[in-house]
């Protein structure tokens, strides 16, 4: 069809999707005709793009609009969105009946969030016509949209769809047709690890949505996202991925997911769900950071793989970190940022005996956790464990206490933390703490899709962006992390837990070796 002649948008189901996918469609001038079984949907998505469009002031638009209850009205459209419930038996049901009504010439779409768009196409005798057209919620403010190729989709109905989206103010990205295409799959570690660290009670569900807003700059954490989408919403989608996947580990739905959802406390449209949104006092951590006030003194500083930035914080903020201070008795703190393959626990129980018994020793904790690097003896309770990978670029200090940490060195440690503008968080000793396993499992999520067809890098990024709201693409924040230290993360997990769903994806790997071969200095550059 050429795209001159797309004018008539039908919609078939008038709910949340729906009724806001009719709207951008009136937005843009589109004539739509939007279909739903059931006279009070209809009734409710009357007064919804009335309500929306006189805002606008374009209540004229309401004249190019039809509403209707018969599935048949929508054979003379050009493109026709199916936004019905997602039930593959009663989207089967839809997609029979448009492609025995509507023109051979018309494109079949489907909103569909997790089910297969193949699948959807199956019963239609035209399956080269259909193809997924996924809108994120709410469809009038998200400015992506998925296109999604089923097996049997051809080319110009994706490139028709792709402008059909411009057309309607959109960022189009074109998808395979794979499990939770792009968004909702690379998505999932964000919910999957949040709820493994709440259910393990290595964090609490308001701190783990405090590290993620003020770490690593989410607009909101995993369990505030959760409620605002609906924790059933959600819960389908994870079990959707699962069962498509046949048993992906990655996807497996924690307990406390399926718990909260036969509560009944959905989230926010039931005025309950990880918060109350009932009162006053929704629960919510909005704490803010301190401001920086900086410091003076010396810092004992041990340089190693981990230490992003961490030394220029420290300078930045006025403090002196050498690697070997003339006085030692002058050292305020030490931090080590070395990996746990160089020997630490020896290093550590040598700073341990140089050191005055309550100076501060902050150790990095991503790869092994801070129990196995604590030296194998007696030792002053002063080592701390904290995130050297997120320390410098978020506005957060998650910290991690060794067994029998002096109080006095606990106050010591947070306030030095405050003086670097960080909110101090305390967690339990486990590898990645919130933010290294969280991103570092979003990372490789994305690299399993880049590895799996899906998409390619560029548009994967530019999806989580426009789609979620992240504030990086995960290729790009990979790329920034370091890809070693991202493989790190996920080993050290995979040690730990011994579970398939921390299983590094190969791409991260080969892009391990490529970054350590192009350093100045390793074999290949010396000539080995
Ligand atoms: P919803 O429950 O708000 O709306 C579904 C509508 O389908 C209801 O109005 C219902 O009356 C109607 N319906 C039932 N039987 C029908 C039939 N035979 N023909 C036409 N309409 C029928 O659901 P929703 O959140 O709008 O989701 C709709 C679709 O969009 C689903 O496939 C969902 O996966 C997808 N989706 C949802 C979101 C989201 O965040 N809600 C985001 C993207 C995609």
């Amino acid at each position: 069809m050429a795209e001159s002649t797309i004018k008539k948008i039908g919609v078939a189901g008038a709910g949340t999707m729906g009724s806001g996918i009719a709207l951008v469609a009136l937005y843009a001038g589109f004539n739509v005709i939007l279909q739903d079984p059931f006279p009070e949907a209809i009734e409710k998505a009357h007064r919804y793009l009335e309500k929306f469009l006189s805002r606008k002031g374009l209540e004229g638009r309401m004249s190019i609009l039809q509403l209707t209850e018969q599935l048949e009205n929508l054979a003379d459209c050009d493109i026709v969105i199916e936004a019905a419930l997602e039930d593959l038996a009663l989207k089967h049901e839809i997609f029979r009946s448009l492609d025995d009504r509507c023109s051979r010439e018309a494109v079949l779409a489907t909103n569909t969030s997790t089910l297969s768009v193949t699948a959807i196409a199956s019963v239609t005798k035209y399956p080269e016509r259909v193809a997924g057209m996924h809108f994120f919620n709410p469809a009038p403010v998200m400015p992506l949209v998925e296109i999604v190729r089923g097996a049997n989709t051809m080319h110009p109905v994706i490139d028709l769809l792709s402008k059909f989206a411009v057309d309607l103010g959109k960022t189009p990205v074109v998808a395979e047709d794979t499990p939770g295409f792009i968004v909702n799959r690379v998505a999932r570690p964000f919910y999957g690890e949040a709820f493994r660290l709440l259910g393990e009670r290595i964090s609490t569900h308001p701190e783990i949505d405090l590290v993620l807003r003020l770490g690593a700059g989410f607009k909101m954490g995993p369990f505030e996202l959760m409620d605002l989408i609906g924790i059933d919403v959600n819960a389908t989608a994870m079990q959707s991925m699962f069962d498509q996947t046949f048993g992906e580990d990655r996807y497996r739905p924690h307990p406390l997911q399926v718990r909260q959802m036969n509560s009944g406390n959905l989230g926010r449209k039931t005025g309950q769900g990880f918060y109350n949104y009932r009162g006053e006092q929704t629960g919510i951590r909005q704490d803010e950071p301190p401001p920086a006030t900086g410091g003076k003194g010396t810092i004992l500083f041990y340089d190693g793989l981990w230490n992003t930035d961490v030394r220029t914080l420290l300078t930045s903020a006025g403090y002196y970190p050498e690697d070997f201070p003339d006085d030692i008795e002058k050292v305020l703190a030490a931090f080590v940022t070395q990996s746990h393959s160089d020997d630490l626990n020896y290093e550590l129980e040598k700073l341990d005996w140089l050191l005055p018994p309550e100076v501060p020793v902050f150790v990095q904790c991503h790869d092994a956790v801070l129990a196995d690097h604590l030296p194998a003896g007696r030792y002053n309770g002063r080592f701390i464990g904290f995130d050297s990978l997120f320390l410098a670029q978020g506005r957060v200090a998650t910290l991690v206490a060794c067994d029998g940490l002096q109080r006095n060195v606990r106050g010591l440690a947070e306030n030095m933390m405050r003086t670097l503008g960080r909110l101090p968080v305390w967690v339990e000793d486990a590898p990645g703490q919130i933010l290294p396993r969280v991103i570092c499992m979003l990372v490789n999520e994305a690299a399993f899709a880049l590895q799996d067809g899906v998409a390619d890098k560029e548009t994967i990024d530019l999806a989580m962006q426009l789609g979620v709201n992240y504030p990086k693409g995960l290729f790009a924040w990979g790329n920034e992390l370091g890809w070693r230290r991202v493989l790190s993360v996920l080993d050290h997990l995979m040690r730990e837990y011994g579970e398939d769903r921390y299983r590094a994806c190969r791409l991260l790997r080969v892009w391990a070796r490529q970054e350590y071969r192009s350093e100045p200095g390793s074999q290949e550059e010396a000539g080995g």
